[in-house]
């Protein structure tokens, strides 16, 4: 189950400074890929080895003064339904606010575990300052300071204390999830794949899952098939509210190994499209991409290439992923679809044999060595993939210190040529021999 964390709160208490902080922790440790776009509101965090997700619930908030207040009230309820811990983040050099306490008030009828959070704690003599926040009722209160980092040990230690360390998944099924904006065709797609086999539902959601796993077995392939359909069925709040899609987003990712990233062709690629595509790619999820409606557009011979490179453009600098141009309506590349996610499962899970790997990549790398850095020459004497979920591999050298970014992505370019890893993302690292 995707651990949630959201940082809820009024507008400058310093919700997207701890945000940064608490994801850019985990970038600096993980995160491979450079020149990925940092606006997002929602990131990957790690402590004390437990992964979660954190959203800045202040970065979907736009408009006036009177629509921020609504906006923010409408949060905190979805943050209650759907985050797995809040943060509620006050101002020690503010003091108690009109609204803040009425945030409070919602936060006290939670179930959730609220953590009371006084910010802008910078000197040890503003501690007693963030007394009144016992007001409350909401209990401890965790005096921090986002820009420095003091205090978030503690808060992180008592928030993680939620969180399972990660177990493998019981299923060997490949598990696929449509994801996309509202009225792209999800359930269509859903619908036309299941057919009149809709009936072999297997409803595991219970208590311990968000999602509803539905068994495909037909033409040869098998997999589970996580419906986020039936999750908005259950939706008290209208889907259309960005923050709240982005939330049942995260969920169903967690838990699937391919994502089926579905667009509409009439509106192209749009900003929540590519920050689902990176939230994948970040957790390295296997991707396809789906140009649905394509019924609906007016084509000649160039047009795919045209719509193929303008997502491209939108999606760097991942772009060996595959893109398919459907019209469930017209029932056009709906198996395609499901023999490629096929193949990009078979390509996420793939293990390359190591001498197969040395020849292919050493005689790559002599003919096109690192260029030497400082005077120092850097020598890769051996690469080996590394076990796990997804694609990894570990370059053994003498100096991994040296090896530049620009390197690295030759290295992933040279390894998708000789290896199909078309839809993963995989990982590199250069390591001391
Ligand atoms: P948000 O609107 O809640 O996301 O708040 P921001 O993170 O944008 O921060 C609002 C302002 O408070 C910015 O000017 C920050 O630099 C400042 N700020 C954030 N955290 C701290 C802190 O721990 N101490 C101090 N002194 N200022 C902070
Ligand atoms: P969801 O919100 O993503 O689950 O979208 P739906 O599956 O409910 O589809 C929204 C609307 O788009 C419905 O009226 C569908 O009939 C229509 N639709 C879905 N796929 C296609 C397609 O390939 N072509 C056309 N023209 N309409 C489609």
């Amino acid at each position: 189950m995707a651990n949630i964390v959201a940082i809820v709160g009024r507008p400058n208490v310093g919700k997207s400074t701890l945000y940064n902080r608490l994801t850019e922790s985990r970038k600096a440790i993980v995160d491979d890929f450079s020149g990925v776009t940092r606006d997002r509101h929602y990131g990957e965090a790690e402590w004390i080895g437990k992964r979660f997700t954190v959203i800045d619930t202040g970065g979907f908030v736009h408009g006036s003064d009177d629509v921020f207040e609504a906006a923010i009230r409408e949060q905190v309820h979805i943050a209650i339904d759907e985050a797995s811990v809040i943060i509620f983040m006050v101002d020690v050099t503010t003091g108690i606010t009109d609204l803040d306490d009425e945030i409070a008030n919602l936060l006290r009828r939670s179930k959730k575990p609220v953590y009371v959070v006084a910010n802008k704690v910078d000197h040890a003599k503003l501690h007693n300052d963030s007394a009144e926040f016992y007001g409350f009722g909401l209990g401890e209160i965790y005096n921090i300071s986002s820009a420095t980092g003091s205090g978030t040990g503690e808060l992180l230690d008592d928030v993680v204390s939620h969180f399972e360390v990660e177990e493998e998944d019981e299923t060997e099924l490949p598990k696929f999830t449509i994801v996309g904006r509202p009225n792209v065709g999800k359930s269509s797609l859903t619908n036309a794949l299941l057919g009149h086999e809709r009936n072999i539902v297997t409803d595991i959601a219970g208590t311990t899952r968000d999602s509803i796993r539905i068994h495909y077995n037909q033409f040869g392939h098998e997999f589970l098939l996580i419906d986020t359909a039936g999750m908005r069925k259950k939706a008290k709040v209208s889907e259309n509210i960005e923050f709240y899609s982005v939330m049942r987003t995260i969920k169903a990712l967690e838990d699937s190994d391919v994502v089926l990233l579905m667009i509409d062709a009439n509106d192209g690629i749009e900003s929540q499209d590519i920050n689902i595509f990176h939230l994948a790619e970040k957790n390295k999820k296997g991707i396809v991409i789906l140009v649905n409606k394509w019924d609906m557009i007016e084509k000649d011979h160039k047009t795919i290439k045209e719509f193929e490179a303008k997502i491209k453009e939108k999606i760097a600098p991942f772009v060996d992923v595959p893109i398919l141009f459907t019209s469930v309506t017209e029932k056009q590349r709906i198996f395609k679809t499901v023999e490629v996610a096929m193949e990009v499962f078979q390509n996420k899970t793939k293990k390359i044999p190591t001498s197969k790997l040395n020849d292919v990549m050493l005689a790559i790398i002599e003919n096109n060595p690192p260029p030497a850095t400082k005077g120092k020459y850097i020598k890769i004497k051996y690469v080996t993939q590394i076990p796990g979920r997804s694609p990894m591999f570990a370059f053994f050298c003498n100096l991994p210190q040296y090896v530049k970014d620009s390197y690295k992505r030759f290295i992933e370019n040279k390894l998708r040529e000789n290896f199909d890893f078309k839809g993963v993302p995989i990982q590199i690292y250069f390591r001391q021999k």
